[in-house]
């Protein structure tokens, strides 16, 4: 996924040769998540589920799957979501002693922020996210190859 002359300067989509963006994070990255809980609340958001993934919540919730689905999972563009409260807060978001509610079993989308493709695609982008999203530009170096590997795990290249 990782190219270039320099073996770090540029990233394709898997397996095709065409260039999805240039690597401007070739020196890594900082990030170390602080907890604020602000990437679950206060906005609108999808959070993609896979089959895999619903199965996994609704145990963990002590839920039926098909309970579990009706009750917390909304469909957009074709895809399975959690629902989001009034507020904007994803459902699995307490308020009350800032937690996820399944955070052990959180979709692979959660685990991966900040490093989504969307995210990455420029610095920017990255700088506009880490408005919001105090742990990103401190805590761990994440180098370019940890990254380029967390992008391999992507679930969609829309995300
Ligand atoms: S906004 Fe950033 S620091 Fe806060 S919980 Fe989300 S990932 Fe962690």
């Amino acid at each position: 996924m990782v190219s270039g002359s320099d073996g770090l300067s540029e990233v394709e989509i898997k397996g095709t040769g065409e260039l999805l963006y240039k690597l401007w994070w070739k020196e890594g990255l900082l990030f170390s998540c602080l907890g604020c809980g602000r990437c679950c609340r206060g906005e609108p958001g999808s959070v993609w589920l896979s089959p895999r993934e619903a199965e996994d919540i609704a145990a963990c919730l002590g839920m039926e799957r098909e309970r579990f689905l009706a009750t917390y999972v909304t469909e957009r563009r074709g895809r399975k979501t959690l629902r989001e409260r009034l507020n904007g807060d994803c459902v699995m978001y307490e308020r009350e002693g800032a937690r996820c509610r399944i955070y052990g079993v959180r979709p692979l989308q959660c685990r991966l922020f900040p490093f989504w493709p969307s995210v990455l695609r420029t610095e920017e982008s990255w700088e506009d996210h880490s408005l919001e999203c105090p742990g990103m530009g401190q805590g761990r170096h994440w180098p370019a190859e940890e990254i380029a590997a967390l992008l391999e795990m992507s679930p969609f290249q829309d995300l």
